[in-house]
């Protein structure tokens, strides 16, 4: 039995796939479904979510970011299967990922959510896909904030996402790496781009304006598999850390594309 304690627990992470499952109290929620259906569901069940049944709620609540397929593949069929309330933006209302499900709520970007004892304040980043949210959910005093895709570093999403204990964090690129890797100019671009992706230095930026007192667990998030390595991202936030004095009281985690992580309380 889970505490009510809040706990979080990323599915996948990287840009074949993003889900984060989160449980509070009686309450489940996903945060983005990029996978396919069926891997999807079978890492759900890996992580103990009971199986869609026709007469009762196996999740509760489906929160998307923005239209991107790594985040909105499945988040359709995925709400509808559960029964759960799917939120997106207006624009993504008539995505064919989304439209298999019909129990749709309308996500007002930069608004904040009180519903099933969670508190879910949504913040706009920058982001080639038009609009693209982060997320801040508190729980009896516990808050997780999801931060990826994004393409800058800025002050006022940091302020929107404030006083985290559980923080999931873009890590995405090392730039070196990018700009002598294979991917054509154009997508190095994009990448790098404002609208694009953080970079590790740009992360540790966004990590200096978001950690606060609270801070217990980072999870560097949606690592590229091509332009760059996880022990160069930890590094990055575990030197970063350190300058904050934080490194003896923040764990650093990183999320996997290929398998679920640990359940992590916030
Ligand atoms: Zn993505
Ligand atoms: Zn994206």
């Amino acid at each position: 039995m889970l505490s009510a304690r809040m706990h979080l627990q990323v599915i996948s992470s990287g840009s074949k796939g993003n889900c984060a499952l989160v449980r509070a109290g009686e309450v489940r929620a996903l945060v983005d479904a990029g996978l396919s259906g069926p891997e999807l569901e079978a890492r759900l069940e890996r992580a103990g979510l009971p199986p869609p049944s026709t007469d009762r709620k196996t999740l509760h609540h489906v929160w998307v970011t923005h239209g991107h397929l790594d985040h909105a593949r499945s988040a359709g069929k995925v709400a509808r299967s559960h029964r759960a309330l799917l939120h997106c933006a207006e624009s993504l209302m008539g995505n064919a990922a989304i439209r298999r499900c019909r129990n749709l709520s309308t996500l007002k970007v930069g608004g904040t959510q009180e519903l099933d004892g969670l508190v879910v304040r949504n913040v706009a980043i920058p982001h080639d896909a038009h609009p693209t949210v982060a997320f801040r959910i508190e729980h009896e005093g516990r808050v997780a904030a999801i931060l990826t895709d994004m393409g800058r570093p800025d002050d006022g999403v940091a302020r929107a996402l404030a006083d985290a204990h559980l923080l999931v964090l873009e890590f995405n690129h090392d730039l070196g790496m990018l700009e002598r890797g294979p991917y054509p100019a154009m997508l190095k671009k994009r990448v790098s781009g404002d609208g694009g992706h953080l970079s590790n230095e740009q992360s540790a930026q966004m990590l200096r304006k978001l950690a606060g007192a609270n801070l217990h667990t980072l999870v560097l998030a949606h690592l590229s598999e091509t332009n760059n390595r996880p022990e160069l991202a930890r590094e990055v936030a575990e030197r970063t850390l350190a300058e904050l004095g934080l490194a003896a009281r923040v764990r650093v985690v990183i999320a996997s594309q290929d398998a679920i992580g640990e359940n992590l309380a916030v």
